[in-house]
């Protein structure tokens, strides 16, 4: 089912999901199924699985360095379907543009849509890690619009090379990233939201968004976008810090502030135990404020690990 209907089917009542991120190539899937089952009880209608891009690897050859291009976790769908089959839950793999052709796009596209995946997240990736800036990979999309469209011409049978006239097209509902502290590429918020309007205008069925540690952000960030005449579900996506490098990591990788009261507490945790606390309580006070505004979903970004976000959504759920 689509994310669009359950938030439907919900009726104004705030729905329970969260994100996971296939493990490391080599490792076990069961680690995975470990962190999802105490989750399960809070019944999120869908789970979003994240896809990394590729990177580069230096493998020592008799003292030689051997650069190698490779994928750390890949997965991605074997993992949508896996969960979808162990736990009878819909999932959203994410497509990114970086790192990819538009062929190898419309196959996945085409894996998805023959394992009755319903959803998918379209998004642009980051630039690889030693590169400063996004470059679009050879025959690859350069921003999230020309994915989203891509995703939409194929709802309607329009492949890259021909148009199939089928009763047998996808429908998949599209999902796009916002950004409440705007995209650190943005020249400003505001056009980061004009932005986003493409995305939607050329088809994206709801937004979900970069993590915030203000709810200020985001409900400052849902008006504008109204504003600006976006309309589709705008789901706000948060995190638990859960170590104390977290207050310099995530600031750099994500560029979101951190709040003062909040960094105060960490800074004044003993240990990363407390530093957890600390980030289960603030996100527990983040959901009950966001659920009593009634957003339709509560997103968390789980990181892997599942203790924090069973101690939130106790609380909050
Ligand atoms: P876009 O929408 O393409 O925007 C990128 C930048 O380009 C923005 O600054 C925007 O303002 C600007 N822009 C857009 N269109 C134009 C245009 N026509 N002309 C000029 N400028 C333009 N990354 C991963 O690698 N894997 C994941 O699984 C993943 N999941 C994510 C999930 C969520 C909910 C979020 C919020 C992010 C996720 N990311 C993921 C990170 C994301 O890939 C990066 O933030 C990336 O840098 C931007 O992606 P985007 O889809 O927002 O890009």
């Amino acid at each position: 089912m689509k994310v669009t209907e359950h938030i439907k089917k919900a009726k104004g009542e705030t729905l329970f999901s969260f994100e996971i991120i296939p493990p490391v190539k080599g490792r076990s899937i069961q680690e995975l199924y470990d962190n999802i089952d105490p989750l399960m009880e809070f019944n999120p209608p869908f789970i979003d699985v994240t896809t990394s891009r590729e990177e580069y690897v230096y493998i020592d050859r008799d003292g030689l360095l051997d650069k190698k291009l490779t994928r750390m976790r890949p997965g991605t769908l074997g993992i949508c379907a896996s969960i979808t089959h162990k736990y009878n839950v819909d999932t959203v793999p994410h497509v990114l543009c970086g790192g990819f052709t538009k062929e190898e796009t419309e196959y996945l596209l085409v894996d998805c849509h023959y394992l009755g995946i319903d959803n998918v997240m379209a998004l642009r990736g980051d630039a690889m890690k030693e590169e400063k800036y996004f470059e679009p990979t050879r025959g690859g999309h350069r921003f999230a619009s020309d994915l989203v469209k891509q995703v939409k011409g194929l709802n309607k049978g329009n492949y890259l090379h021909e148009v199939i006239e089928t009763d047998n097209c996808p429908d998949f509902c599209i999902g796009v990233a916002g950004y409440p502290e705007k995209h650190m590429e943005a020249p400003s918020l505001k056009s980061d939201i004009k932005r986003l309007k493409e995305k939607i205008a050329l088809g994206a069925d709801y937004v979900v968004t970069q993590m915030f540690f203000d709810n200020q952000k985001y409900f400052e960030f849902v008006d504008a976008a109204r504003e600006a005449g976006i309309e589709v579900p705008i789901i706000p996506g948060i995190k638990p810090i859960a170590v104390k490098r977290h207050l310099h990591l995530l600031p750099q990788v994500f560029r979101v502030d951190i709040p003062e009261d909040l960094i105060d507490a960490v800074e004044n945790c003993k240990t990363n135990k407390d530093v957890r606390q600390v980030g289960i309580e603030w996100c527990i006070q983040q959901s009950q404020e966001l659920k009593e505004a009634g957003v339709p979903v509560l997103h968390y970004y789980s990181m892997g690990k599942s203790d924090n976000i069973k101690a939130i959504a106790k609380e909050v759920f």
